[in-house]
């Protein structure tokens, strides 16, 4: 697609960006923090295109980007800790991870398939884009998965080049660092990401103790430690190629292996075979075949090429004994 970027002062910018979420398209944002890559959190395909876009190898959940504590409340549970750090901070370079309400309409691919959810009001004409939008964006920083974050719209147009829709131009971000993000759980502060807020600032603030991880290599590994990420309780069998009655068999376009039309359920990540929608339905689907009462769930093979790489990522993760795979997050 032809590369369009806009000034945010343009009269049109704010019309432009809201029919390209609407129609599941991606948006280069500018943000206080660094540039976001931002979709409509609530479309699993709009979502996959994040995850393309930046060549992620993996999926991980993502910050949801909201305008008001009310829009915040309609999909996660503040508890009183929560509470006193949005009306402290917020808008500004603070991201909550929060329980995820039953109901939340957050599609599963942008929380990786978890139960809480990472969310931040940002300030500014993001804030203005999300309001009128009317739901939150999901959007990772704005450059290629190993690259460094972005921080000017130009470094986006070179980085990113035509793999998004529109890159909304408003200078360079002011605060140039990521969100810190820190976890609120029975009255404590956990630190999972340092970033443009400093602790001593979230202590000052709400006269609490900020936990930290114990050692420096727990703190890189941690945004992107096991616990936050979803697996399947029961046996997952990646590039199965036979499967019994009492298995469930997860499949993609249309493919049957031997015994699948005899197992206990067939789910498929996408018939017509798009690897962008079976990005969007995996977590659902793992978590349906993991409630069917099967024995094993038994996943065909996904192609490995362009979104297939994150799929089969996540699929040998959910294989695997827990403490087989190291987890550190790549720097994305
Ligand atoms: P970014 O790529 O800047 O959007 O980074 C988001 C970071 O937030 C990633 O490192 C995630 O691992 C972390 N994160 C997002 N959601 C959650 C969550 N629900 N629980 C724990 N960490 C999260
Ligand atoms: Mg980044």
């Amino acid at each position: 697609m032809r590369l369009h970027t806009i000034n945010i002062e343009e009269k049109t910018a704010l019309e432009d960006a809201c029919a390209v979420l609407t129609h599941g398209g991606l948006v280069v944002l500018p943000t206080e923090t660094v540039y976001g890559l931002a979709a409509d959190a609530t479309n699993g395909e709009a979502v996959a295109k994040i995850f393309e876009a930046k060549g992620r190898p993996s999926f991980n959940p993502l910050i949801c980007h909201v305008s008001s504590l009310e829009m915040a409340r309609q999909y996660v549970v503040f508890d009183d800790t929560a509470l006193s750090l949005a009306n402290a901070f917020w808008p500004g370079p603070l991201t909550l991870v929060l329980p995820i309400k039953p109901d939340s309409k957050i599609h599963s691919l942008t929380r990786a398939g978890l139960d809480t959810l990472a969310v931040r009001m940002p300030g500014g004409f993001a804030r203005d884009l999300i309001e009128h939008f009317g739901r939150p964006v999901a959007a990772p920083s704005a450059n290629r998965s190993g690259g460094i974050s972005a921080t000017r719209a130009n470094h986006v147009q070179s980085d990113l080049g035509d793999r998004v829709d529109l890159v909304l131009d408003g200078g360079p971000a002011s605060i140039g660092l990521e969100s810190t993000i820190v976890k609120t759980r029975n009255g404590d502060i956990e630190l999972l990401r340092p970033g443009g807020l400093s602790v001593d600032d979230i202590e000052r603030a709400t006269g609490m103790t900020v936990r930290r991880q114990q050692n420096a290599s727990a703190a890189i590994e941690a945004p992107g430690m096991m616990t936050s990420h979803y697996a399947p309780r029961t046996p997952l069998v990646i590039n199965a190629t036979t499967a019994t009655p009492d298995d469930c068999v997860i499949t993609f376009a249309g493919k049957r292996i031997t015994g699948s039309d005899e197992s206990l359920l067939i789910l498929d990540l996408s018939e017509r075979g798009d690897l962008g929608e079976a990005a969007a339905n995996l977590f659902d689907h793992m978590k349906t075949a993991d409630a069917s009462g099967a024995e094993r769930i038994c996943v065909v093979p996904i192609p490995i090429k362009g979104l297939g790489e994150a799929i089969n990522d996540r699929l040998t993760r959910a294989a695997a004994p827990k403490t087989e795979i190291g987890d550190a997050d790549r720097h994305d």
